[in-house]
């Protein structure tokens, strides 16, 4: 999921084609129009992040993208560069421990987000600081074919 914007570009919906594998054949509205559109990615997408990219357009601001149409304001960094947990001992199980969830399945490594130090609910929590692991839910490939959890 995501929330697309127009700014002068058009309104649109998810910036490329749906993940695999996608046996519906489901087209993002930038792949089925050929509109640009700035892609506000997240499943769901952080409130905040909706709400700076509008206040930017009502300003007349423009708002750098990266290749997939997110703001560079919040997609520029890896969540596990940012994470707290980076430099831990990795977590044997869920929820227990405190300790790195990379080999339980973290996606944190090839996800870009800033939510380690916004986090969600006015700063209240974010998924590892939850002892979940990071889904992805901001990259292109998410969901994906892969589980979200790896067995131990
Ligand atoms: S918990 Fe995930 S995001 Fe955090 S350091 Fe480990 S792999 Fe990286
Ligand atoms: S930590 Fe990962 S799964 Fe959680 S909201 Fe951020 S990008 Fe999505």
């Amino acid at each position: 999921m995501c929330w697309p914007i127009s700014r002068g570009q058009k309104c649109s919906g998810s910036r490329g084609a749906a993940a695999p594998p996608n046996p519906s054949g489901v087209k993002g509205v930038s792949a089925a129009t050929g509109e640009n559109i700035i892609n506000i990615a997240g499943c769901p997408p952080h409130p905040d992040w909706i709400v700076w990219a509008v206040a930017q357009l009502l300003i007349g601001q423009n708002i750098p993208l990266d290749g997939n149409g997110r703001p560079t304001q919040f997609f520029s960094r890896k969540v596990h560069d940012l994470c707290p947990r980076k430099d831990r001992e990795k977590a044997e199980r869920l929820g227990l421990d405190g300790g790195c969830l990379k080999e339980l399945g973290c996606r944190g490594p090839e996800t870009k987000a800033n939510c380690p130090t916004l986090k969600w609910n006015n700063g209240v929590n974010w998924c590892v600081e939850a002892n979940a692991p990071c889904l992805g839910c901001t990259e292109p490939t998410f969901s994906g074919t892969n589980p979200f959890y790896k067995e131990l």
